[in-house]
C-alpha cells in the first residue's frame, strides 16, 4: 500500500477527528475551567516527537498544558521501555500519582507508549493501579481520541495494546519548540538486535512517502525551523521495500535543496545499512550538520555477531575511514553497551581500543539491561553487576580523557552555534557536532545561528562572538 501525503488524511483519520469531536463537549462539561494536561515523556527523539502528535489530539480537544501534575486534569506519561531503569521511573511516578487522583477524581490519568506495548506490563497496570484510566502502546498513538472518549462515555477503564504499525498523516501536532524540530521519516525497525525490545514494542518498519516528508520540512522551515531532525530507529534503510525507489541519501538531498537558513541532522545510523553513497551525500549537502551518530555498541567482533548487528569492526571502521576522507572535519558520537551477556574482559578491551582508535566526540553509554523476551534475556550473563560496572567507569573515564583531548584543539577554531538559551548574560547552544558551547552574549540571539571562536575550554567550552 502507497504510503500517505503528508497532511493526507486516511477514513482511520477522518474517524478519529470525529471521535475528538465528541470529546470536545464531554471535556467541556466535565471541568468548570479550561482543562490542562501535563505530559512527560521518556526515553528516545521518536517518543518526543510522538508527544508532539498526542499534545495536538489534546490541543484539538480544547486543552491548556501545565509544567507540573499537581493542577493537571489530565496527566499523560509517554514511556520508554528500553531499559529497566526506565522502567522503573515511570512505575515510581505512576504510583506518585495516587494523591491526586484522590484529592480530584476528575483528573484522567494516561499511560501509553513503549511499557504498555507489551502485555505484562499492560497487565501489571490493571492489577496494580487502578487509579490509571487509559492505557495504550505506541500501536495506537493515532486513535488517542477514540479512548478518550470510550473512557469518557462508557466510565470505565480503557486497555488497548493492538500494535498498528501502519504510518498515518494528517495527524495534528502541538510542537513543542520552533527553531529545534523532529522530523520522523519512518518508524520500526527490522531489526531485532538481541538485546532490544524496540521491534517489539514498535512493529516492523515503514517509511513515510518522500513527498510527505519534504512537505513537513518546507513547513517547518517556513514556521522558523532552524534545525530538524530527521528521525527513525534506522534512517538508512529509509524508503526500502517502497515503490518509489527513494532513498535516504536521496531523501537528504531533496530536504537539503529546501531554501532556507537551516541545519540538518539525523539519527539514528545502522553501520550495516551505512553506504558510501550516504556518505557522499553528507558532504554534499551543505546544510547537514558534518556530524554522524553511528552506534557500533561493542568493539569485539564475537559480541557484535551474539547481539546480531550484521556487521563487524572492520566494516565499522572502514565506514570511519570513508567517512574522514571524505569530510576530513566530520566528528562521531555512538552508543556502546557494556556487560552484554557473556561479554569478557577481553571483549571489553576491544571496545576501549576501537573507541580510542575511533576518539569520538561523544558517546552514548548503556550497561547491558534485560529486557522481557528478547533472545538476550535467556543467554547465560555470568559477569558479576559490580564487575560490569567498574568495566563502565573504565570507559566513561577512557572517553573523557579522549574528550577532554579534542576540546583543547578547538581552542582558537570558529564553530557555529544554534543558540538555545541565554542565563545572565551568558548564551548556550550546540556546534554542528552536538556540543554545548557557551558565550557572552544577549537573549535576542536565542534561535539564531552566531560564528563562535572557542577560547576555554577548562570547565566546560567557552567562545567569543566572531567579529566579522
Ligand atoms: N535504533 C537505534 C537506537 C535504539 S535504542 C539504534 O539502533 O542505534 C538506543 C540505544 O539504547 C541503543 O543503541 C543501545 O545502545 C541501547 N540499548 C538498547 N537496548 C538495550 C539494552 N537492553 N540494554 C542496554 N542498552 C540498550
Ligand atoms: Fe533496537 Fe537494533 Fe532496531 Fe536499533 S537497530 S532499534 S538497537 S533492534
Amino acid at each position: 500500500m502507497p504510503s500517505k501525503l503528508y497532511g493526507e488524511q486516511s477514513a482511520i483519520i477522518a474517524e478519529q477527528y470525529g471521535f475528538a469531536d465528541k470529546v470536545k463537549p464531554l471535556i467541556k462539561s466535565r471541568y468548570d475551567h479550561t482543562p490542562l494536561a501535563f505530559i512527560h515523556t521518556y526515553g528516545c527523539q521518536q517518543n518526543v516527537s510522538d508527544s508532539e502528535k498526542l499534545k495536538g489530539w489534546l490541543e484539538y480537544i480544547g486543552f491548556g498544558f501545565c509544567d507540573e501534575p499537581d493542577n493537571a486534569d489530565l496527566v499523560l506519561f509517554n514511556t520508554c521501555a528500553v531499559r529497566e531503569h526506565a522502567e522503573a521511573r515511570v512505575f515510581g511516578n505512576i504510583g506518585a500519582l495516587k494523591k491526586f487522583k484522590k484529592a480530584r477524581p476528575d483528573m484522567l490519568i494516561c499511560l501509553c507508549g513503549c511499557m504498555p506495548q507489551q502485555n505484562e506490563i499492560s497487565e501489571k497496570v490493571k492489577r496494580s493501579y487502578p487509579y490509571v484510566d487509559i492505557v495504550f502502546g505506541t500501536g495506537l498513538r493515532h486513535k488517542f481520541p477514540e479512548l478518550l472518549y470510550k473512557k469518557l462515555i462508557q466510565d470505565k477503564r480503557v486497555f488497548d495494546n493492538t500494535l498498528d504499525a501502519e504510518i498515518y498523516e494528517g495527524i495534528p501536532v502541538k510542537r513543542d519548540g520552533t527553531f529545534k524540530t523532529w522530523l520522523p521519516i519512518m518508524q520500526g525497525c527490522n531489526n531485532f538486535c538481541t538485546y532490544c525490545v524496540v521491534p517489539y514494542v514498535r512493529g516492523r518498519e515503514h517509511s513515510r512517502a518522500p513527498e510527505a516528508v519534504v512537505a513537513e520540512a518546507k513547513e517547518l522551515i517556513k514556521a522558523g525551523a532552524k534545525e530538524i531532525m530527521l528521525l527513525g530507529q534506522n534512517v538508512n534503510s529509509y524508503g526500502k521495500g517502497e515503490e518509489h525507489g527513494v532513498d535516504f541519501a536521496d531523501l537528504l538531498k531533496m530536504v537539503n535543496d529546501l531554501e532556507g537558513e537551516f541545519r540538518l541532522r539525523f539519527m539514528t545510523s545502522h553501520p550495516r545499512d551505512c553506504t558510501e553513497k550516504l556518505l557522499k551525500a553528507m558532504r554534499d549537502c551543505d546544510k547537514v550538520c558534518k556530524c554522524l551518530h553511528l552506534p557500533v555498541q561493542s568493539g569485539s567482533d564475537r559480541v557484535l555477531a551474539e547481539m546480531n548487528r550484521h556487521y563487524d569492526t572492520t566494516h565499522y571502521l572502514s565506514l570511519i575511514d570513508k567517512a574522514r576522507e571524505l569530510m576530513p572535519d566530520i566528528e562521531f558520537t555512538s552508543d556502546i553497551i557494556v556487560g552484554f551477556p557473556g561479554e569478557r574482559r577481553d571483549d571489553f578491551e576491544k571496545t576501549l581500543e576501537l573507541v580510542k582508535r575511533v576518539k569520538y566526540r561523544a558517546l552514548f553509554t548503556f550497561i547491558f539491561s534485560p529486557r522481557r523476551n528478547t533472545p538476550a534475556e535467556k543467554m547465560e550473563d555470568p559477569v558479576p553487576k559490580q564487575e560490569k560496572s567498574a568495566w563502565f567507569t573504565e570507559l566513561l573515564k577512557v572517553q573523557d580523557e579522549i574528550a577532554k583531548e579534542h576540546e583543547k584543539t578547538l581552542i582558537g577554531k570558529t564553530v557555529c552555534v544554534l543558540c538555545e538559551e541565554e542565563n545572565d548574560g551568558i548564551v548556550s547552544g550546540k556546534d554542528e557536532a552536538g556540543a554545548n558551547i557557551s558565550f557572552h552574549g544577549t537573549a535576542d540571539m536565542i534561535g539564531k545561528f552566531q560564528n563562535v571562536v572557542i577560547e576555554d575550554v577548562s570547565s566546560g567550552i567557552m567562545g567569543k562572538i566572531k567579529e566579522n
